[in-house]
């Protein structure tokens, strides 16, 4: 079998994973965030005031079914990377749950929970600070992986980073030696080495020049077909969730204030706080913005500067 192919039987969905926690019906929806709240507490301003809280997630619901694509957008403080540390259970919810394949991961014990966690995993927003530059990729891209026999751990490396469009050299190399596209290739590799059900991208080309944004959002748009992973893809950009996602939810103040197909949302936004997130669109400056724009949700996105930072 051929490494894409073995990745691909890898991630399909495994209906008998009876789980710790597992509950039957879970195939309904991959993912199930259910009334999410998270206030932050913090420092009292005086000894006799009262500490301020900041209300990051004022009960946020939504599913997410196997494959498919969800994007959240909103202004910068409206709760979208909270939401996203919440789901990857990097943090616990003030109150509220969320359920991946069956099982309730706020809920599970310390070892299953590391367990779980191969099925689901995060892209950040910086590829600079999110890969350790003391460490080779091959050490970096099998962090998420239990403990394998070498010969393994070297093909599931090669497999991932064929799967990004980098070499198996690059496993060799460190990430001071690679362009900001290509450490986010690297950052996607760990993503998949898992074989993950799930990927949450936190504003995973923000820090990208615009003319290899494109690059990385077809590599997504292409794993997901290939590997039939969901994505939960968080944006400010409402041009980027355009193109990559199936639906997208807008939040605004730690709430979900409207769902619906991007070219729904588009077109006959019913929220006025939508409404006003689109007409803040940049109105083409950039030939790669135009080109975002123009992509709509089932094509690619065109790059313009086609020669720069190709998979090699
Ligand atoms: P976004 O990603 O949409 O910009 P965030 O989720 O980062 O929004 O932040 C939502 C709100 O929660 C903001 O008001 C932010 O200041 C606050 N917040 C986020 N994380 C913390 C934290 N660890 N401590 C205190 N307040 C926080
Ligand atoms: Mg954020």
């Amino acid at each position: 079998m051929n490494p894409v192919a073995r990745m691909k039987s890898g991630a399909l969905p495994s209906q008998t994973d009876a789980a710790p926690g597992f509950h039957p019906g879970y195939e309904e929806a991959l993912l199930t965030v259910t009334d999410l709240v998270k206030h932050y507490r913090l420092p009292r301003e005086s000894l006799l005031s009262p500490p301020p809280i900041v209300h990051a997630l004022q009960g946020v619901s939504f599913t997410l079914e196997a494959g498919r694509s969800l994007g959240i957008v909103g202004e910068s403080g409206s709760g979208k990377s909270t939401l996203a540390r919440l789901v990857m259970a990097l943090e616990a919810p003030t109150s509220g749950r969320v359920t991946l394949l069956g099982r309730d991961l706020h809920a599970l014990p310390h070892r299953e929970l590391r367990e779980a966690r191969r099925d689901f995993q995060m892209v950040f927003q910086d590829p600079y600070g999110s890969l350790d530059p003391r460490q080779r990729v091959q050490q970096i891209v099998t962090e998420p992986l239990p403990p394998l026999p070498v010969r393994e751990r070297r093909q599931r490396v090669a497999e991932a980073l064929d799967a990004v469009g980098l070499r198996p050299a690059d496993a060799d190399k460190y990430p001071h030696e690679f362009s900001g596209g290509q450490r986010q290739r690297i950052a996607i590799a760990r993503a998949l080495i898992t074989r993950p059900k799930l990927i949450v991208a936190d504003e995973p080309v923000s820090a990208l020049d615009v003319s290899v944004q494109a690059q990385v959002l077809n590599l997504m748009q292409d794993l997901r077909a290939e590997f039939g992973i969901a994505f939960l893809f968080i944006s400010h950009d409402l041009a980027v969730v355009d193109h990559l996602c199936d639906e997208v939810a807008v939040m605004q103040a730690g709430r979900i204030v409207e769902r619906g197909t991007p070219e729904r949302l588009f077109r006959h936004a019913e929220h006025p706080y939508t409404r006003a997130l689109i007409d803040a669109v940049p109105q083409p400056g950039t030939p790669g913005r135009r080109a975002l724009r123009a992509g709509g949700a089932s094509s690619r996105v065109a790059s313009t500067f086609p020669d720069q930072e190709s998979p090699r």
